[in-house]
């Protein structure tokens, strides 16, 4: 390639790659998948390389991140926030170890560490306590964000020691947060977030902190940004010190000795990578000595005493059989293509969402065509692209229909959305799901009520509405397919025992638009009775914390329907508690860390027995249950923890180790 025709593909890729990263980092909503991305800037710092009259001081290949939104106070970097450099192979990896020992001697140790995808921020703490967090921005100037950091539970606002320090970390949205989040967007017709990633960047970087604060985020802390004048000399002491102020650090982290370690590590992850309840995209390698660290320094961009290495993104080739649509509970009409199931990530897939009808005209998605597929953020399957050269002729076009599938209402978009809704009420669809809805965990929690059951008795007309439930007969039940005498009074029992449930599953179940369970607990707390939220108004709604306008607009609109307020009456008369028996709001915010949490003790403690632990736990608010699963908040961890640590680590439950435990109880 000669100069001319080198700077014209440089152009192109600097443009194309301008583009992307301005979709990526300044409006959390990336158009091209992150293999992409990667492969043009290659291709782009290759040209450079061959051709160093081509280098710009703008180049995407040594600008870092994106512009900070002006909508923002800025945050100057007092120690710039780096990217990393790449790494997409072994060869690779020995590249950057044979760098490594030239620059720094022969001896090296490494660290290696999961690389959380998220979002990088930095958290000034002085005197112990948080004072200011930021997003990376372009490096050097950064957002503003510490109020929505606030809201992350896992950073600490005060320290255990009453220094001043700034730390690194990554915010993430765990996997189950995310999905609910999507179902959550989808069901309201709107746009849904690509990747976690992306959900907890747009999550963060919102002026209002009560979005944040729904969103579940949680953070991983990295690094201590300079040396904080600690006189530590290890990376790896680093994260052992930060851990002991009380900052959560990911405990998936090795030291290797030489780069045969370091490679062993990565491989391993590789093929464990989609075991955790959280997203990574790669293994960050980093020189552990700090004075060798030191001697690397810095290029442009990034350190040379680190590289991340990126794991591969899995796609994979399969055939669109269909596009079927689906009538979810608020009426939005989603289309969805069936496919020939193909493994990905770890799964079989069979289905992937097509969101809406843009989305397919979008990719120019047709009915027999071969697709790329992939999961969005190793979760979500996510159609990437059509091969439209292997096309035959057969393919067929798909149009959305006009009318519901359903219940035959004519389809309408409402005010903005791109999803198009059926809103005729009595809509059978809605209605099961609705129905669905109301019996689910967090709501009303009717065991032996799933889909399937949902679904018969709504075929068999049984039930028409949430009310039919609580009149559900005996004789009528045993009459269905696969309902014998103990499956039936198990069920009656459980419809039973739901009269009783505290408000919020009843204000969460009736399925109010925008009320996830959370809020659906903050109104009942608030209002205390079906009356009081039923009879508020905006002003009373938008005066409780977490409660914001389409929220608060969308309640007072739910309520002063007359079928709702029939529909609850009913309920009532049914037998329905409707006032709030959860714990006093004092009670559930008390100031320990541990009240209201879910605690496990693993392991053997110096200077407590487990029994004596047990109670301090419980003096301050907290239950102590035998086994860790997704609902345990803490694992205190003495010697020798075995299995019910492993098993915290892999959920990213926080694993406290004794003397933080004793602190806490001390404090
Ligand atoms: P990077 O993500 O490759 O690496 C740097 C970041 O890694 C740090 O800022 C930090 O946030 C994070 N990190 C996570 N765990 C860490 C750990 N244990 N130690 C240190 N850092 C850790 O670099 P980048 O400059 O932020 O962005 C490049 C990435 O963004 C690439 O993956 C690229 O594919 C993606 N990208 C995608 C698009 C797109 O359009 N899809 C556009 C731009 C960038």
């Amino acid at each position: 390639m000669d100069q001319a025709k080198a700077q014209e593909r440089v152009n192109e890729l600097r443009d194309r790659l301008e583009t992307y990263g301005y979709h990526y980092y300044v409006l959390d909503d990336p158009i091209v998948p992150d293999a992409e991305y990667d492969e043009k800037l290659s291709e782009l710092l290759e040209l450079e390389q061959q051709f160093p009259d081509l280098q710009t001081a703008d180049s995407p290949t040594v600008r870092i991140g994106g512009e900070p939104l002006d909508a923002f106070v800025k945050v100057q970097h007092s120690i710039p926030m780096m990217s990393l450099g790449n790494a997409f192979h072994e060869q690779d990896l020995r590249d950057f170890d044979r760098r490594a020992r030239q620059g720094a001697g022969k001896e090296l140790d490494y660290v290696c560490e999961l690389k959380i995808d998220g979002l990088a921020v930095s958290l000034t703490y002085e005197n112990g306590r948080f004072v200011r967090g930021a997003t990376r921005g372009d490096g050097t100037t950064g957002e503003d964000i510490t109020n929505n950091l606030k809201t992350v539970g896992s950073i600490p606002l005060r320290l255990q020691e009453a220094v001043d320090i700034e730390v690194r970390g990554e915010v993430f949205m765990p996997e189950r947060s995310f999905e609910r989040l999507n179902e959550a967007k989808e069901q309201n017709g709107e746009a849904v977030f690509a990747n976690p990633r992306n959900a907890a960047a747009g999550s963060l970087r919102q002026l209002d902190p009560k979005i944040a604060a729904n969103r579940n985020l949680d953070i991983f802390t990295y690094a201590i940004a300079g040396d904080g004048g600690m006189n530590i000399d290890t990376h790896y002491k680093a994260v052992q010190y930060m851990k002991k102020l009380g900052f959560k650090t990911n405990p998936n982290s090795r030291r290797c000795r030489d780069i045969e370690e370091v490679i062993e590590f990565v491989n391993g992850w590789v093929e464990h990578r989609n075991s955790l309840p959280y997203e990574i995209d790669g293994i960050v390698v980093k020189v552990n000595s700090l004075e060798q660290q030191d001697e690397l320094g810095f290029t442009a961009k990034s350190p040379r005493w680190a590289v991340a290495y990126k794991f591969p993104a899995e796609e994979k080739v399969t055939r669109l059989r269909d596009i079927i649509l689906s009538v979810g509970r608020t009426g939005a009409v989603t289309p969805t293509a069936v496919l020939d199931a193909v493994q990905v990530a770890g799964t079989t897939v069979q289905r992937a969402s097509l969101h809406n009808e843009d989305l397919i005209r979008e990719k120019d998605i047709k009915i027999g065509d071969q697709v790329v597929v992939k999961k969005a953020g190793d979760i979500i399957p996510e159609i990437v692209r059509v091969l439209d050269d292997l096309r035959d002729g057969t393919e067929e076009e798909f149009s959305m229909p006009s009318t519901c599938p359903a219940c035959g209402s004519e389809l309408v978009h409402l005010e903005e959305e791109v999803a198009l809704r059926c809103i005729n009420p009595q809509c059978p669809a809605q209605i099961q799901e609705g129905l669905i809805h109301f019996v689910s965990r967090d709501a009303m929690d009717i065991d032996g009520l799933g889909e399937k059951v949902i679904q018969q008795l709504f075929s068999h007309n049984l039930v028409t509405g949430i009310a039919d439930l609580y009149k559900l007969e005996r004789e009528e039940l045993l009459k269905l397919e696969r309902m014998g005498e103990k499956s039936v009074q198990n069920l009656l029992d459980a419809v039973e025992a739901s009269k009783a449930n505290s408000l919020e599953k009843l204000v969460f179940g009736l399925g109010i638009r925008f009320v996830g369970a959370k809020a659906a607990r903050t109104l009942a707390e608030e209002f205390r009775t079906m009356d009081n939220l039923r009879g508020t108004d905006t002003e009373n709604l938008l005066a409780v914390n977490e409660i914001g306008d389409k929220m608060a607009e969308a309640v007072v609109r739910y309520f002063d329907m007359p079928e709702v307020n029939e529909l609850v009456d009913e309920l009532q008369h049914l037998g329905l508690n409707m006032e709030y028996t959860g714990p006093a709001k004092e009670e559930v915010s008390g100031n320990s860390q541990l009240s209201g949490k879910t605690i496990v003790l693993t392991g053997t403690m110096e200077q407590l027995t487990r029994n004596e632990a047990k109670e301090k736990i419980e003096a301050l608010g907290g239950k102590v249950t035998g086994s860790v699963s997704r609902s345990t908040d803490i694992v205190v961890a003495g010697e020798d923890a075995g299995s019910k640590q492993s098993k915290a680590e892999e959920l990213g439950v926080d694993i406290w180790d004794e003397a933080a435990f004793l602190r806490e109880i001390d404090s």
